[in-house]
């Protein structure tokens, strides 16, 4: 999948509907910068000026628009920009997250187990402890 741009994204708000003001433009541009995963506080510390709601809002559209997706809620939602399907471990003690790799999951048992007739897709979470914490 191609990676997101500023201007890809800011297509996308214009098609919603939503004027490119300067802010939502700064927001758009620290969404970009922001670690991944990333909180909506972590965007919020990048702009000046920019109110948490705000930011909640643009990132619920491009989470509607397949653009960003969320991959866990530990107290607040981490998202991450959709790319090639892999997991997250979150540590324990700090709370930071590491990607890993997807490790084969058996489809088969568990549509056997679940008696469903398919399975479309699956989400693991792994926790442990970081090297500062453990
Ligand atoms: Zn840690
Ligand atoms: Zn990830
Ligand atoms: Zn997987």
């Amino acid at each position: 999948m191609k990676h997101a741009s500023q201007t890809s994204i800011l297509e996308v708000l214009h098609a919603r509907g939503y004027r490119i003001t300067a802010p939502r433009r700064a927001i758009v541009e620290a969404l970009l910068k922001a670690p991944s995963p990333f909180t909506i506080q972590d965007v919020v510390a990048q702009v000046t000026g920019a109110d948490q709601v705000s930011v909640y809002r643009l990132c619920k559209v491009l989470q509607e628009e397949k653009i960003i997706e969320t991959v866990a809620s530990i107290g607040e939602a981490l998202y991450e920009f959709k790319s090639e399907h892999h997991h997250h471990v979150i540590c324990e003690g700090c709370g930071i997250t590491a990607h890993v790799p997807c490790e084969s999951i058996d489809t088969q048992k568990a549509q056997k187990a679940s008696a469903f007739s398919k399975i479309t897709h699956h989400e693991v979470i792994l926790y442990g402890l970081c090297n500062s914490c453990a």
